[in-house]
């Protein structure tokens, strides 16, 4: 595995790459922001099944965090992330410094209107806008064929389909399903943040995302489903919960009682220090 921190190293390991198989051998692309788990793993997994190169990319990219998030405390085990992608048989490993990312001089920012304002963009302002800037630098940079992001962050998934979409990019992106904990929570480096008591009651997001899939798909009003999960979620132990939504689940709209199709029903909340986020699909025929 090529270990690569500097843009200028990124290209000629690319070529190289692309020299030594068949012109038609595919290449993917899995960005992460390290701190290797399981889910990111399934999505190596997934990239590697498509039979071409796979690049993986780690960068704690600081344009997606807000002032008073957890840029600096962001968990950075290295060796580990990287012997988890050797085990993987990854073929590029691309961890750039933050010069190979945003030289001096760098002035652009991305932005999808209205799919990044609400849900986590309301929460958090700013975020997509930082996400599809760096997404769509590690795509010029790449030129992957495929890349694979996970549900976990679903309205994430969302912008960057449409920015590949808008701007022509012809990458074919793959979704990849949220990989959970054997109790039901979804794996996130940030997990790792949580008590052993907080994790407890972390639960109850897996745990009330599915009694209101359940409710909605048996024609509970969603207004009150959706409160019931709110006035749980802090029963349960959340500090506060920054939304409980059920929405189109590709324009991000929000769905009413009359709302038919693939939904996706999203929490986020905070308990302690720790923002956790998770999601649902709700299909309604
Ligand atoms: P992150 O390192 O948190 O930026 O995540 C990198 C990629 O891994 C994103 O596409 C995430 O959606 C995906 N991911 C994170 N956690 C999970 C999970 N539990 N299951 C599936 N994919 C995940």
């Amino acid at each position: 595995m090529c270990i690569i921190r500097h843009a200028q190293e990124l290209q000629t390991a690319l070529k190289t790459l692309r020299l030594s198989a068949p012109a038609s051998t595919p290449l993917t692309l899995v960005p992460t922001m390290g701190a290797l788990h399981k889910g990111h793993l399934s999505l190596i997994k997934r990239a590697k099944a498509l039979g071409g190169f796979v690049v993986v990319s780690i960068f704690v990219n600081p344009k997606q965090f807000g002032p008073n998030e957890d840029l600096s405390r962001y968990p950075r085990p290295e060796s580990d992330d990287i012997a988890y992608c050797e085990a993987e048989g990854v073929d590029v490993l691309w961890m750039p410094t933050i010069e190979s990312m945003y030289p001096d001089g760098f002035l652009t920012k991305v932005s999808v209107a209205n799919l990044g304002d609400g849900l986590c963009g309301a929460a958090r302002p700013g975020h997509f806008d930082g996400v599809a800037t760096v997404v769509t630098k590690l795509f010029g940079q790449i030129k992957p064929d495929y890349a694979i992001f996970g549900e976990k962050d679903w309205q994430q998934l969302a912008i960057i389909e449409q920015l590949n979409r808008d701007l022509d990019l012809g990458i074919t992106i793959i979704p990849a399903p949220i990989i959970r904990d054997e109790d039901g929570l979804a794996l996130s480096s940030r997990n790792i943040y949580l008590s052993a008591e907080e994790r407890q009651s972390a639960l109850s997001i897996p745990r009330l995302l599915r009694e209101g899939v359940d409710k909605i798909q048996n024609g509970d009003d969603i207004n009150m489903t959706l409160s019931y999960i709110e006035d749980n979620l802090y029963k349960s132990g959340f500090s506060k919960v920054d939304y409980v939504s059920l929405v189109d689940a590709k324009k991000l709209t929000p769905s009413t009682n009359e709302s038919k199709g693939t939904l996706r029903l999203l929490v986020a909340a905070k308990i302690g220090n720790t923002r956790l986020i998770d999601n649902m699909a709700v299909i309604k025929s």
